[in-house]
């Protein structure tokens, strides 16, 4: 592994330690650009830098990197260039572009959930700066399946990239309903199905199903001059599902050529084993369909149509009737009973508003919620908000689902709600069997490596210690350590006939943040103001000035949100009030009517007389207002 390809020509510096703060941003300086001032202090810092160091925003509001070279258009004759845009060194924004000559493909086009502490931030997405300045060269754009770290990002990106989309029928359907909800129409989408074969370019690109927790997950061979590229993420192997078997057939006849570099999905590279069968998962549900005594209330990901339909069967079986609550969960259903891949038999599936009308042990009760979600079916459930569905005692909720990380706390609130309500609640994912994973486990992941036996590899879709993890199970299985090779976000590794390596180029791969209707507008100045008004709160001190005299005419006024209590504080707020004075008079005294560096001032002494009074660091915004 210590040979394993990382960055060449320079000691790699490890991504993970915290409290780095190398790409040179964070100081006060940069507080102060911030429209309203800044509370100018350091203690916030730190853990800023580390979570937000991707981010940065120009003037005109596009994103970009502090160290990226573009312009990198014109790729050498011969050469095939791999431009990971995100899902390395993190879960989620999967995109890669692969340029060989000319041309360009465009695999996956997924967003990222913010961080808890990316106030108002709705998703993030990759940097696409590189993809639009070769937009003419872009052959096509390949989704690998529906789930949102590979599609979410298409109603941001499709519109400014303006290339068809090829994909299979359940991902194709969910774009375009998704799209219509941002209004997109002339997306030019292009159906796929497994076994297909196209040419984009000089891209040969044959499509192979694989198991996923969603149908239609998409695993791409792609030929090119230089030799076959293998790209499977997000996949599992399911030893126990008869439908397995052609897949697996087909791959050792994929095998049969030579492939000169596989990308495999990291994410449970670090868990040993094998993952659990959805045909176990099936088996334990339909079981506590037929034992149930009360209500069964299910919960799961709302895109899992396997999950969906095993629950659809086992009410079938036992003659109970199914009421599907959750507009994602509903939307759903919808498409995949539209295009063929739910059949609903007549009768079972019945409207929420009439569930009371039958008895509680034919009920059964399909949410959204696994996640803990603030609006969902089952959390409004669980907090006895839900119009329809109070819980009570007899009733049984199962969580089939895993707890993505960052929602532990609230999906062990609502659990411990639906305790207090009197439920039974089984949860506990694989470990309880009511879940499966829907990405490979180290065997799996070993089983794929012997089986394409690749030249080169390269580990995606990971946390950066998923991706060394997926590194060491190769070097294990024989793959030559230095032609694994591990990158991140915006590193170009390069092909030829003859070798492959990691290159010193790199494109623009930061965070692009989406909040409300904006794309990309806001950025780690408006992040961190946020941050710091939710910490401490805000102070805001209005002077009043005579412009002639320049002095203060009144006393100045003094608003405060999230600080502290003012009417419990007057004190404070009074001693406030008088330092202020002091400090413009002395201020004013050396440097008349400069009314930038007497805020300044005022900010950063104030801030400091306010944390020596209570230990807080509200962001302090003086005003001064001419008169
Ligand atoms: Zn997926
Ligand atoms: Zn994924």
């Amino acid at each position: 592994m210590n040979q394993t390809q990382t960055k060449p020509n320079e000691q790699r510096t490890s991504y993970h330690a915290g409290g780095s703060n190398h790409n040179g941003h964070s100081s006060d300086k940069r507080d102060n650009r911030s429209s309203g001032g800044s509370s100018g202090n350091n203690r916030h810092n730190f853990k800023e830098t580390k979570q937000f160091k991707n981010v940065l925003v120009t003037s005109n509001g596009t994103a970009h990197d502090n160290n990226a070279t573009h312009g990198t258009s014109q790729n050498k004759k011969g050469h095939l260039r791999i431009i990971p845009l995100g899902g390395l060194g993190e879960i989620g924004r999967n995109m890669t572009a692969i340029e060989y000559e000319q041309d360009i493909i465009v695999i996956d086009c997924g967003l990222m959930f913010p961080k808890e502490d990316m106030y108002g931030i709705d998703s993030i997405i990759p940097n696409t700066k590189f993809l639009e300045e070769n937009r003419e060269r872009i052959k096509g754009m390949i989704i690998t399946h529906g789930h949102e770290d590979h599609a979410g990002a298409i109603p941001f990106i499709a519109p400014k990239l303006r290339v068809p989309i090829y994909t299979a029928k359940l991902t194709a359907a969910m774009i375009v309903e998704k799209a219509k909800e941002y209004s997109l129409e002339d997306l030019q989408i292009k159906q796929i199905k497994d076994g297909d074969k196209i040419k984009l370019g000089a891209f040969e690109i044959e499509f192979v199903g694989l198991s996923h927790t969603i149908p239609d997950e998409m695993g791409l061979v792609i030929d090119t001059p230089i030799g076959r590229f293998v790209y499977i993420v997000d996949f599992k192997i399911d030893y126990r599902d008869p439908e397995q078997r052609p897949v697996m057939q087909r791959l050792r006849g994929i095998s049969r050529t030579a492939t000169r570099c596989l990308f495999l999905d990291s994410t449970n590279a670090e868990i040993e084993g094998q993952s659990v069968s959805e045909v176990t998962v099936k088996e334990s549900i339909d079981s506590l369909i037929a034992t149930a005594k009360g209500r069964v209330i299910v919960t799961s990901f709302a895109s899992n149509i396997s999950r969906i339909k095993a629950v659809i069967e086992a009410a079938k079986t036992y003659h109970k009737k199914v009421a599907i609550v959750g507009r994602s969960m509903i939307r759903n259903v919808a498409i995949a009973k539209e295009i063929g891949y739910l059949s609903i038999p007549d009768g079972v599936i019945i409207d929420i508003r009439n569930i009371n009308s039958f008895p509680k042990e034919e009920a059964i009760i399909l949410c959204t919620g696994s996640q803990g979600e603030e609006y969902a079916a089952l959390v409004r459930m669980a907090s006895g908000e839900h119009k329809q569905i109070k819980i009570e005692p007899g009733d049984t909720i199962v969580l089939s689902s895993s707890v993505v990380p960052g929602n532990e706390r609230s999906v062990a609130e609502t659990i411990n709600n639906l305790f207090k309500e009197g439920a039974e609640v089984i949860y506990g994912g694989e470990k309880a069997d009511i879940h499966a994973s829907g990405h490979a486990k180290a065997d799996e992941l070993r089983l794929m490596m012997s089986m394409m036996s690749p030249e080169y590899f390269i580990p995606i879709h990971g946390e950066y210690r998923h991706l060394v993890r997926n590194a060491q199970l190769a070097t294990s299985m024989g793959i030559d350590p230095k032609k694994i090779i591990v990158a991140e976000n915006g590193e170009v590794v390069e092909f030829d006939k003859d070798k492959g390596e990691l290159t010193n180029q790199k494109v623009p791969s930061g965070y692009v943040l989406v909040d409300g209707l904006g794309v990309g507008d806001v950025g780690n100045i408006v992040l961190r103001d946020r941050q710091a008004m939710a910490k401490d709160g805000i102070f805001v001190l209005i002077l009043t000035v005579d412009h002639t005299t320049g002095k203060i005419v009144t006393s100045p006024d003094i608003i405060s949100r999230g600080f502290v209590y003012m009417r419990a504080a007057e004190e404070l707020i009074h001693g406030a009030r008088n330092e202020v004075k002091r400090m413009f008079a002395s201020h004013n005294e050396k440097y008349p009517l400069n009314w930038d560096y007497i805020k300044r001032a005022i900010r950063d002494e104030l801030g400091e007389y306010l944390f020596n009074k209570t230990q807080r660091r509200p962001m302090v915004i003086p005003v001064i207002i001419e008169v």
